[in-house]
């Protein structure tokens, strides 16, 4: 297997903001309740953290994620972009994106934001429907979502993605499609749409067995996923990823990286990173992370070479998940692996079944393949 090659001219940054105004009964990311002197000292440490690590590294996407992000001051997001403008050579044109959730969207906080350097909103929307957003535990309502969209457009956000969640509990096929047909009268210029995972231990776990509430059948899954994506199609929006539509030009760059092995740089808590073959993931506990910076103690709780067999094994699996899929004339120079010769017995059964296809621009999921993505990508594991 021959030695892979960095293609990516251009890294991108991404920054964990772990607080929330409430903790969503599905959630399983990194985060915790708000609370506002942490909170300042985990800016101070997010600054420092770029501070430290500045080398002009060529930048051209800045995200926020979280939790949620939107709950920093636009000052605050001020000071961590200048410390990434500071340590980093990053691009006129990048892309800086902040997720937001709904009832964090006040004309002002748009305003600051825009202010700040933010030019691409990623909204946690979820559902248009009050009875499914009451039982996530979400805070906001489809109104207040609603008038969150019109606040972006009005404050001149011209990126705008919206995220929806589908197979929720006691979800009926006819709702969730109500969803995203308030997602196409939004007119975003992006949208995700996730189907809901429940880890287990999850508290809405219990709330559905006390509640009633089931999960619909997987054939009904499969038609909430395929059904929301053709309306997609159907209103213009190009699917470009499992989970993912764009208008054209508006496809996320920075989340093209982790498809198409690039590299990206991570500041705060939990955040992972990859950079020249190298894979490291930050302490994730908030407190510890501050703590760690303020003390001038290193942040990093582990860090790994990946191996040219991991890249390999990377590359087909986040390349499939893309819909133009993966070119393997390119796998082969970059990765020293012939695809066809080494798992073409493998992948047979899924190339007869029309779950993948292979032609003149590669190897390719269809829609359908989607759906059972992972089960595919067991063959490269
Ligand atoms: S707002 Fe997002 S990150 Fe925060 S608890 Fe809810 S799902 Fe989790």
């Amino acid at each position: 297997m021959g030695s892979p090659t960095s293609v990516t001219p251009l890294a991108g940054v991404y920054v964990h903001v772990p607080f929330c105004s409430a903790i969503c009964n599905y959630c399983n990311f990194n985060r915790g309740l708000l609370d506002a002197d942490l909170k300042r000292r985990y800016v101070a440490a997010l600054v420092r953290q770029i501070e430290e690590a500045s080398d002009g590294t060529g930048v051209d996407t800045i995200y926020f994620g979280g939790g949620t992000p939107s709950l920093l001051a636009a000052e605050e997001i001020e000071a961590v972009i200048g410390a990434c403008r500071r340590a980093f050579a990053v691009a006129g044109d990048a892309e800086v994106t902040l997720e937001t959730n709904p009832e964090t969207v006040e004309p002002a906080s748009l305003d600051g934001w825009r202010a700040a350097g933010i030019n691409r909103l990623s909204l946690g929307v979820q559902s248009f429907r009050d009875d499914e957003l009451r039982r996530l535990g979400r805070i906001h309502d489809g109104a207040r979502a609603r008038r969150a969209i019109d606040g972006a457009r009005a404050a001149g956000f011209d990126n705008l993605s919206l995220d929806l969640m589908m197979w929720l509990p006691g979800q009926q096929v006819a709702e969730w499609f109500e969803s995203v047909d308030g997602l196409v009268a939004a007119s975003p210029d992006h949208a995700s749409l996730y189907m809901l995972e429940l880890y287990p231990g999850a508290p809405l776990r219990d709330e559905m067995a006390r509640s009633g509430w089931s999960l619909a059948p997987d054939e009904d899954a499969a038609e909430m996923y395929v059904g929301g994506f053709e309306r997609l199609d159907r209103a213009g929006f190009e699917q470009y990823e499992i989970s993912n539509v764009a208008r054209p030009g508006h496809q996320s760059r920075h989340n093209l990286k982790y498809w198409t092995d690039g590299e990206w740089l991570a500041f705060g808590c939990g955040a992972h990173g990859t950079r020249a073959g190298t894979r490291w993931r930050n302490l994730p506990a908030t407190d510890e992370y501050v703590a760690r910076v303020e003390a001038g103690v290193p942040v990093v709780a582990e860090s790994r070479r990946l191996s040219p067999h991991d890249r390999f094994v990377e590359a087909m699996i986040t390349g499939l998940r893309l819909s133009r899929g993966i070119d393997l004339d390119e796998v082969a120079v970059r990765y020293g692996v012939d695809v066809m010769a080494t798992y073409g017995d493998e992948l047979t059964p899924a190339m007869e079944a029309g779950l993948l296809a292979l032609d003149g621009r590669g190897l390719r999921l269809s829609r359908q393949g989607m759906l059972v993505a992972n089960e595919i990508f067991r063959v490269f594991v």
